[in-house]
């Protein structure tokens, strides 16, 4: 073997190893030791005693946040046995509700309003093995909405940052994943605004959306929201890949048939009037190849897959006012469909974030993943030439 191949092969299997520790904890640039809750702590009374947060609890309009006790826990489950039957909290977990009863709340935006249409979403990222999904969505030319976990943030900010200079649409998914409506004021207040202000501190932009883990949201965690100006998202169609184990206790095949069963509905006509916002995953491998793997079948059976602001038209989804997003149609392009090419995040505008915050993170992981992939090819050939 001559040194120049030793050199490869050598350059190549620490390219491997670099690969391979993405899902190894490492060191940024960015600390959350001190100006955020512990990570995947509920935040408590280490936080709220900071001047930061009292500060941040002055200035919410509390009068506009309905008294609404917190919901209980049983044996890790909403306790929903003593809540009234009329629903007077509109509370999701309940009945589903997506429409307000206090006064001066926005509905939640649970559909995509475009016929035929299906808002991709991706819940519980950044995720540190995200590189084969990102780089799939990435060349299919598809932009989603990431709802992102703060202290995934926190401990993937490589990973968060691709996210959004892919194009994706960023928003909140609490700091540490609780169901919502069983924290005090003070927790939903520091659980949304932590989160927000972590993808404000590696990103750059500042979220006007959340979407509540388990969707388990009411009229009071919607008032706080509301207060930090952020949408209440929910969904319309649940895809249960959360519940694929290893995550839970669905086999691949049962999820595969819920999959089947929106094809259908696409095929159908089901949504010939509106369109759908789904629930996916982020959370793990299994979820991410279920993605991969009925995307082509359902891109064939919808109209157009868009992220939910451009299915809402949003087109300013920050609280950055100079950053703009792809409406529907400029995302679409007038008169075509979602498989025509069309629809290519960089075409779709100069404003569009992914062309003006491009992130180095990209071309290093996207080149990480192609050394890797030589490395292993290598590693393989020698491998059959010394065994
Ligand atoms: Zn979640």
């Amino acid at each position: 073997m001559g040194f120049i191949s030793l050199i490869i092969i050598l350059g190549t299997l620490i390219a491997s190893v670099i690969a391979q520790q993405q899902c190894v904890p490492y060191t940024s640039n960015y600390t959350f030791t001190t100006g955020y809750p512990p990570i995947w702590v509920t935040p408590g009374a280490e936080t709220f005693t900071t001047p930061e947060f009292q500060q941040l609890n002055k200035s919410l309009n509390w009068a506009m946040v309905p008294n609404i006790p917190p919901n209980k826990l049983v044996n890790g489950a909403l306790d929903l046995s003593t809540y009234s039957a009329s629903d007077p909290n509109c509370w999701w977990s309940f009945k589903n509700c997506v429409n307000p009863k206090a006064p001066g709340l926005n509905p939640d935006i649970s559909f995509c309003p475009e016929p035929g249409s299906w808002g991709l979403t991706y819940d519980d990222g950044p995720n540190c093995s995200h590189t084969e999904f990102y780089d799939f969505l990435k060349g299919q030319n598809q932009r989603a909405t990431m709802y992102f976990i703060g202290s995934n943030v926190a401990d993937w900010t490589n990973e968060a940052k691709r996210a959004y200079a892919d194009g994706h649409q960023i928003c909140v998914h609490t700091w540490s994943h609780p169901y919502m409506t069983t924290l005090t004021n003070d927790q939903v207040l520091a659980e949304l605004y932590y989160t927000r202000k972590a993808i404000k501190y590696v990103i750059g932009v500042t979220p006007r959306c959340w979407r509540p883990p388990f969707g388990d949201v009411d009229d009071r965690v919607r008032a706080i929201a509301q207060q930090l100006g952020m949408s209440t998202d929910i969904w319309n169609l649940d895809s249960n890949d959360w519940k694929m184990i290893p995550a839970g206790t669905s086999t691949p095949a049962q999820v595969d048939s819920i999959f089947e069963g929106f094809v259908q509905m696409g095929k159908n006509g089901t949504f010939a009037t509106s369109g759908v916002i789904t629930l996916q995953h982020e959370l793990n491998n299994g979820t991410m190849s279920k993605a991969q793997q009925w995307y082509p079948q359902i891109k064939g059976a919808f109209k157009h897959l868009v992220p939910v602001a451009s299915c809402m038209n949003i087109t300013h989804p920050y609280a950055e006012t100079d950053i703009t997003y792809p409406s529907f149609g400029e995302l679409v392009g007038s008169g075509s469909t979602s498989g025509t090419g069309t629809n290519n995040p960089s075409s779709s505008g100069g404003s569009a974030p992914n062309s003006t915050h491009k992130s180095s993170s990209v071309s290093m992981t996207s080149c990480i993943s192609l050394i890797s992939t030589v490395a292993i090819m290598l590693i393989a050939q020698l491998s059959s030439t010394l065994f």
